[in-house]
């Protein structure tokens, strides 16, 4: 049998669904309120993103390295911006995602919203994540490997954004590709002093909100 309920995925021992409902229980207790987002958190099997010998730890609530100095997005951090991102009535359309990474944010957001373009500068983490989402059945996502800054052009305007990667400021390229009510999600700041923000744009203007401290990893131009 496959899929996600079942063999490998289901997982056993410290991949079980107790030790995935610790995680949950511990989301709920910081906050985390979205229950399609926590129901996400639950399913997705977050030790198949990582290296074997970290599957262990897959369920604690720790980014972790995938490799090449980058880490898998911590699973408080990637709930709190699914959360931001898609709050409210309103069923959100297209979404770019910036820094793919192994592709577990990714995972999280695609049933929840009509689809996923997803960028990642380091070529080797593009292609795995695609493998990984392939293999997990994972459908409305488009994958590219490219530079954030730019953002995708060809597919824009989007209906939201969400950076996994710290610029020190905001790329205006992500600003001229957010819809009108769209919502942009992005740390910003040099390493040790970066805030996670939600913009939104109202028509002509664009509204900033506040939403804590986050440390991620630096956003970097250019491709490897
Ligand atoms: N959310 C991801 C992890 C993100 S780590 C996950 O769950 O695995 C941040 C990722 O952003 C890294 O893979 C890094 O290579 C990528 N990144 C950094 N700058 C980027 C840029 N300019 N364009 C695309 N990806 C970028």
């Amino acid at each position: 049998m496959s899929g996600p309920t079942h063999g490998r995925y289901a997982g056993i021992g410290m991949t079980s669904a107790r030790t995935r409902d610790r995680l949950i229980q511990r989301l709920q207790e910081q906050g985390i309120r979205n229950l399609a987002v926590l129901d996400r958190i639950r399913n997705v099997p977050r030790h198949i993103f990582v290296d074997e010998a970290l599957a262990s730890r897959a369920y604690e609530d720790t980014a972790l390295p995938i490799g090449h100095s980058q880490t898998i997005s911590q699973p408080y951090i990637v709930a709190r911006m699914t959360e931001a991102l898609i709050e409210g009535d309103r069923k959100i359309g297209k979404v770019l995602e910036v820094g793919t990474g192994c592709g577990y944010q990714t995972a999280v957001l695609a049933p929840l919203v009509k689809k996923v373009y997803s960028i990642e500068r380091i070529g080797p983490l593009h292609k795995r994540a695609k493998a990984t989402l392939k293999e997990l059945g994972v459908k409305n996502v488009m994958l590219k490997h490219g530079d954030g800054f730019e953002g995708w052009k060809s597919q824009k305007p989007f209906d939201g954004i969400l950076v996994a990667a710290a610029p020190l400021s905001v790329p205006d390229a992500l600003f001229a590709q957010l819809a009108n009510k769209g919502r942009l999600i992005v740390p910003v700041g040099p390493e040790g002093a970066q805030q996670l923000i939600r913009f939104t744009r109202r028509d002509d203007h664009i509204d900033r909100e506040v939403l804590g401290p986050v440390a991620f990893v630096p956003m970097l131009g250019g491709l490897t």
